[in-house]
Formats: structure tokens, C-alpha cells, sequence
């Protein structure tokens, strides 16, 4: 584990009409601190001003998916969304460029398996973080193999990554795209609805063996287990859940 302190260096907010927006944004590794991990992984991250309210001498630290990849070094970056007034997602949210960070880690289990022979993603909301580190380390090393990310959320405007993850179907061949918002407006040209409306037509020779990744807010995370498992029969020791 490696603790180090860096500022925040890009952010790119995803504003929803009835609520908080979600954020990606960016920090750059220092030059020598050895931080290395697997797409997939997770950091703690603080900041000055979000103490523990038990004890204001110590920071309060929580744990956010890194959606950066390890082929693109010297940055990391994160996907959030809001949490109380008191918490460090809120804090986060509300930063600005130039802010200071505290950064520890990697952490976890939940890891790129880079020898599966199809891939699909699942993600709802900010649990695009994960995924979206996946398929930058898959597609930049140009695995083959088919790749489908399906990403779920409310509104058009919530659609993170839209570009960059248009941009890649586009290049790749063997990386599609399924993203669904639940309240769509008209100019919405994608699908419509919920996740397992479309999940449901997927189909594959190497079915079987695909490995299955999920992330995602906990009430909808366990009705996609349910729905991956019951209903369309993926084996359960292919489907890889990283639990908030
Ligand atoms: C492995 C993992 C990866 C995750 N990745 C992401 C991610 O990529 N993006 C994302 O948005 N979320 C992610 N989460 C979820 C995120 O860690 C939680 O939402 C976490 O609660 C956010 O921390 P917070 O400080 O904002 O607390 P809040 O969500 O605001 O509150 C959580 C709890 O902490 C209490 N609390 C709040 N403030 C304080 C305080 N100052 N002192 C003491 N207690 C307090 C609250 O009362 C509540 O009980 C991840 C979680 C895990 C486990």
C-alpha cells in the first residue's frame, strides 16, 4: 500500500436535471511514488477538510474505484457520486481544480482477468468506474476477443464517458455498446428502459466461459446477480462482482 498526497488536475461534471450531478475527475501520480495496480482496484481517498466526526484530528477516508488505466500511467482518475453533507463523496464533488488529495492504495480483489475469452460489463451509474479502467487496458493492449460494456442510468446528461467510450465501439470491432437510460428525452438515440430489458437478448457461442463483470449501486447490483445468474444462466463463478 502506498499513501501520497497530489491536486486535482481535470474534472468533468455529469449534471442529472433532478438531483446531484456525478464527477470524473483526475490526479496525477508524483513523479517516484510506486503506485501500481490492476484495473479494477480501488483507492482510499481524503481530503483535509472531511475529518472523522468522532475525532476532528483524523481524516475520513472512502474507497472509489479507479477508472484510470495502468497502461495509461502518471494519472489517476475517478468517477463519483454524491454521499451526505459530512462525507468525503460530497467534499469531492464540490472540489476544485488545484484542491490537495490524499491518496491510498490499491486495494481489492475485484481484478481484470486479461485470459477470458468474451467479456461483459455491467455498470449502473458511477459504477461505470471499474469498467470503463477494464475495457481501456483490454482495448489499449488490443485483446480480440468480444468485449460488451451494457451501461445503465437515469438521464441522457449521465452518460459518462459518452465520447470516449462512441469513440472506441467505432475503432474496435469487437468492443459494442449497449447503454440504456430509464428517462430518456427524445433526441435519446439509444436504448430505453432498464438494463435487463436489453441484457436479455444477449447471446453467445462462448457463453459458458464469459466472464462477467458488475458494478454498480448495492439494491440494483443484486437484482443484476440475480438476473445474470436465474435467468440467463451464467455459471456463478463467472460473474464478478465488485459490491459498494
Ligand atoms: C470497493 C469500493 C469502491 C467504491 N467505488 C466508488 C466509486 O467509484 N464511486 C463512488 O461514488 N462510490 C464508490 N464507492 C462507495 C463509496 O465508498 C461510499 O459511498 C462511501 O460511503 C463514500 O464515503 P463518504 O465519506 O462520502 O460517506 P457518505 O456516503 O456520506 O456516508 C457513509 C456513512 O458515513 C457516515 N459519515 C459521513 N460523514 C462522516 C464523517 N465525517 N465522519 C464519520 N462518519 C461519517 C454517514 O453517516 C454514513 O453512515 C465504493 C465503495 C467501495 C466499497
Amino acid at each position: 500500500m502506498v499513501e501520497f498526497k497530489t491536486r486535482i488536475s481535470k474534472i468533468v461534471d455529469y449534471p442529472a436535471p433532478d438531483g446531484p450531478s456525478t464527477r470524473v475527475f483526475e490526479i496525477p501520480i508524483p513523479s517516484g511514488i510506486p503506485f501500481s495496480y490492476v484495473s479494477g482496484q480501488f483507492a482510499m481517498l481524503g481530503h483535509d477538510s472531511v475529518r472523522l466526526l468522532a475525532n476532528q484530528n483524523m481524516l475520513k477516508f472512502a474507497s472509489y474505484s479507479i477508472s484510470s488505466s495502468p497502461t495509461h500511467p502518471h494519472v489517476l482518475e475517478f468517477c463519483i457520486g454524491d454521499g451526505s453533507p459530512t462525507g468525503v463523496s460530497h467534499c469531492l464533488l464540490h472540489s476544485k481544480v488545484g484542491e490537495e488529495i490524499i491518496v491510498k492504495g490499491p486495494f481489492g480483489k475485484f481484478m481484470l482477468d486479461e485470459n477470458a475469452p468474451e467479456y461483459v460489463f455491467l455498470a449502473t451509474g458511477t459504477g461505470i468506474a471499474p469498467m470503463i479502467s477494464m475495457i481501456r487496458t483490454l482495448l489499449n493492449k488490443n485483446v480480440k476477443v468480444p468485449i460488451t460494456l451494457y451501461f445503465g442510468f437515469r438521464y441522457p446528461s449521465q452518460y459518462m464517458y459518452r465520447e470516449e467510450l462512441e469513440m472506441l465501439a467505432q475503432k474496435f470491432s469487437n468492443f459494442k455498446l449497449e447503454i440504456v437510460a430509464s428517462r430518456p428525452d427524445e433526441k435519446w438515440k439509444h436504448h430505453s428502459g432498464h438494463l435487463q430489458d436489453v441484457l436479455m437478448n444477449y447471446n453467445s457461442p462462448n457463453k459458458m466461459k464469459t466472464k462477467v463483470y458488475l458494478c454498480g449501486k448495492p439494491s440494483v447490483t443484486e437484482e443484476l446477480i440475480k438476473f445474470c445468474i436465474d435467468t440467463l444462466k451464467f455459471p456463478t463463478e463467472n460473474v464478478l462482482v465488485e459490491k459498494w
